[in-house]
């Protein structure tokens, strides 16, 4: 019998998330159409409003009514989830990440060369395919 998966806890759910909004804001356009912007700006407030974890909700609800969604660009996207996130890790007495857009981009785009096999010359996003 296969076994049973267990739910996820609250870091596991705190990891996949920001796996997915940082590596959504790596990959944003650089020129952002309404339509673009629209879609981000919905996924955002979407966590927001259903964000399992009740007092993680409440929290980043409010910190994005003081720092709303930066989305006029991937770079702006990309420090803008940057910054959010550093507010989470401040309060969980966890150290800030250095928000460039330079260490944002080698963390969730394209990796140090240990990420990569020696024959590899392409990019995060054709592994992601
Ligand atoms: P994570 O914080 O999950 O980070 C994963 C990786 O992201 C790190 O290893 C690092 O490489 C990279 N990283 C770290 N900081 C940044 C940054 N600023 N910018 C870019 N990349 C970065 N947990 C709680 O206990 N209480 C809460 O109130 C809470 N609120 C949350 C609110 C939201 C919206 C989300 C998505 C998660 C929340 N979490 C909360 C979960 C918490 O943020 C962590 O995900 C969890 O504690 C696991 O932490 P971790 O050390 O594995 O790394």
């Amino acid at each position: 019998e296969t076994p049973l998966e267990c739910p996820v806890d609250r870091d596991e759910l705190g990891r996949s998330t920001w796996n997915l909004l940082h590596t959504t804001a790596a990959y944003f356009p650089e020129q952002p159409t309404d339509t673009d912007k629209h879609q981000a700006r919905g996924l955002v407030e979407g966590l927001a409003a259903h964000y399992p974890c009740d007092h993680c909700r409440e929290d980043f609800k409010e910190s994005i009514e003081e720092d709303p969604p930066s989305l006029g660009s991937r770079t702006q996207f990309a420090l803008w989830l940057c910054r959010q996130h550093n507010k989470v890790n401040e309060k969980l007495g966890k150290s800030a990440f250095p928000c460039t857009i330079q260490n944002i981009d080698r963390r969730w785009k394209y990796g140090g060369p240990e990420c990569w096999s020696a024959e590899y010359d392409g990019y995060a996003h054709e592994t992601l395919g």
